[in-house]
């Protein structure tokens, strides 16, 4: 598992702005390592998007693509001059309709929907995934160990 980097977070974002959203992401989207409570944020300043870089970490490229999604429905929203705060109509209805998380904590909502927990043989550390992966293919992201899937 290699950390994504920014460039790739930014194609990332476009092409999830393209293919579900059916717009162009013309901003910034990068990592910020200084979050800390929420998986990522939207500037409504400078209409960047922020990315929690534990996301990628711990969880694996489809939680930061959740979190994307989710950003990329304040940003569309905002930019288009619509309800774009978590309680307003016409982003409740956008969020229900390209699947993405409502809040913006999905580092607590990603932890509920877990089904997959694997370990390091090596290193004993866990990871938590929605799908199972591929433990031939997939190694630790701090040791390269191999793994193993593990029940609480
Ligand atoms: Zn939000
Ligand atoms: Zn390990």
């Amino acid at each position: 598992m290699i950390q994504l980097n920014n460039n790739e977070l930014q194609q990332l974002t476009e092409s999830i702005s393209k293919s579900l959203f059916n717009k162009p992401f013309k901003h910034k989207a990068y990592f910020n390592n200084r979050l800390r409570t929420t998986g990522g944020r939207y500037l409504l300043k400078s209409h960047n998007i922020e990315i929690n870089n534990k996301q990628y970490k711990f969880y694996g490229k489809e939680a930061v693509v959740e979190i994307i999604k989710h950003e990329l429905c304040h940003y569309h929203l905002h930019l288009e001059g619509k309800g774009y705060q978590h309680r307003d109509k016409d982003f409740k209805s956008l969020s229900k309709l390209t699947g993405a998380p409502r809040y913006c904590t999905p580092i607590e909502t990603y932890e509920e929907r877990v089904n997959h927990i694997y370990k390091c043989n090596n290193c004993g550390k866990q990871f938590k995934r929605i799908r199972k992966v591929n433990i031939r293919k997939m190694v630790c992201g701090y040791c390269n160990g191999n793994l193993s899937e593990s029940i609480d």
